[in-house]
């Protein structure tokens, strides 16, 4: 079958849309967003918030509707992961940090989705379909002793039998939107604890704590490297009490479960569907500096040439083949890895494949730009130093690039999470 890599119709013309905020409106105040960091990207909240909303509200209803038992309105695929996948590229090449600032359920909508019963969807997921305020959705999993290794969470959900409350202690950082969800809007965070420590990852489970629950606090909003625009903070848990049915997922720890990592996989099929999105942002950060050098040098009269032999290329032409290769390649791993999934295929192993290379890539590439612009690719005076910051992050969060080659190399050669690590 002829492989064609044309972007589908049906994905281009929702681009049009995209394209317009990343070009009008995130590009042009990515700067000072930048340099003002934890300041609200106020323009794309207000932009963004209407579109999302109404989103997740037929999202809802769609649900709701199934769970009746009414048949589908419209046939058609709706949002697919490959839709996804262009507007996360589309939106990193305009700003990733004001990208992950959009008003959504983000990680906690995904992992309520995954796991969350008909009735925790529709009580935890219509804030996020109604009115004029922005709500915002986080995930909170790493912990000062606990990032790849989430085993080590030391989080606990203890329930309270005299009130049929889980009450939970512990602190989580780098929870990206935590600020967000918790203090400035009636947002939702998903939390994972553990109910029994000797269980290992059979024992972790995720509930989702609601704003304004008592105990619950932010307590550091992170100063960082790149994706200023980002909301990252710390959120310490003390004697937080929620209510029984805000755990996802059922309560029992199967003991004959115990070490193995089967109870939490079931919520981590979410990274199937995000990990091609965190490398598609990657692509779209990556393709803003490749763009942009070739820009320059073309102002400066160097052209990349595609019909010429390696020994008949500058050392320049050289990098900017290899950049614009690295790129592709990173690209047809993500569209195949979303694409799986659209079809129902399992892709644990193309999506980790993808945000491996993606994370490499960007890596390498925003370098590049910088290293081929010379000082000035160094400087404030345009965004290629800010990309380089902002790349780095797609080799760190779901799921380092390290931790994502591991994933691959268990799942090809046929190796437990115990037997390689
Ligand atoms: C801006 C930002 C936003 C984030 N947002 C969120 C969020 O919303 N929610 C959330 O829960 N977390 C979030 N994180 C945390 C992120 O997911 C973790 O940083 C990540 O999982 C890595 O964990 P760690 O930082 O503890 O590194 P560690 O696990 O301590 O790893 C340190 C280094 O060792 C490597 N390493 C670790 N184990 C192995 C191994 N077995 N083999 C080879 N190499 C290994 C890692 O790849 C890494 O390079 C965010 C982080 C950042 C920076």
């Amino acid at each position: 079958m002829p492989i064609s890599f044309e972007i589908p119709e049906r994905i281009k013309q929702g681009l049009q849309m995209t394209e317009a905020l990343a070009t009008g409106i995130m590009r042009p105040e990515a700067r000072a967003l930048d340099e003002n960091e934890h300041q609200r990207p106020e323009s794309v909240i207000k932009m963004t918030w209407p579109v999302m909303r109404d989103q997740q509200k037929r999202q809802l209803d769609k649900m709701a509707a199934a769970a009746a038992g009414e048949k589908p309105k419209r046939k058609g695929p709706g949002i697919t992961n490959l839709n996804m996948i262009y507007t996360f590229e589309m939106l990193s090449w305009g700003d990733t940090g004001q990208l992950l600032c959009m008003p959504t359920a983000l990680l906690a909508g995904a992992a309520i989705e995954a796991v969350g019963t008909p009735e925790q969807k529709e009580r935890f997921l219509r804030r996020f379909a109604e009115g004029d305020d922005p709500v915002w959705g986080a995930m909170a999993m790493t912990e000062p002793g606990a990032g790849s290794d989430t085993s080590a969470i030391q989080t606990t959900a203890v329930l309270d039998g005299a009130t049929n409350e889980w009450v939970l202690n512990g602190e989580k950082i780098f929870c990206t939107n935590g600020g967000l969800a918790l203090n400035e809007s009636n947002g939702v965070v998903v939390v994972w604890a553990t109910v029994d420590r000797s269980a290992g990852r059979a024992g972790m489970k995720s509930f989702v704590v609601e704003a304004n629950t008592p105990g619950v606090t932010v307590t550091k909003a992170e100063i960082k490297h790149g994706i200023r625009a980002s909301d990252t903070v710390s959120i310490v848990f003390e004697d937080a009490r929620i209510p029984y049915d805000n755990i996802l997922g059922s309560a029992e720890v199967r003991q004959r479960d115990a070490g193995s990592t089967k109870g939490f996989k079931g919520a981590m099929a979410t990274f199937d569907a995000s990990r091609p999105q965190i490398a598609a942002s990657a692509m779209g950060v990556g393709r803003a500096a490749l763009e942009f050098v070739k820009e320059k040098l073309a102002e400066a009269g160097i052209e990349i040439p595609y019909n010429k032999p390696p020994h008949e290329l500058t050392a320049i032409q050289r990098d900017v083949l290899e950049m614009e290769a690295q790129l592709k390649g990173a690209w047809l791993l993500t569209l195949r890895a979303a694409s799986m999934l659209d079809h129902g295929q399992h892709n644990s192993l193309e999506a980790s494949m993808a945000k491996a290379k993606a994370g490499k890539v960007v890596t390498f590439v925003t370098h590049k730009a910088v290293e081929i612009l010379g000082p000035l690719g160094y400087s404030r005076e345009w965004l290629v130093e800010k990309w380089m910051r902002d790349g780095k992050i797609n080799d760190i969060y779901e799921g380092t690039g390290q931790i994502n080659v591991l994933i691959v190399a268990r799942r090809i050669l046929g190796y437990s999470s115990r037997e390689l690590r």
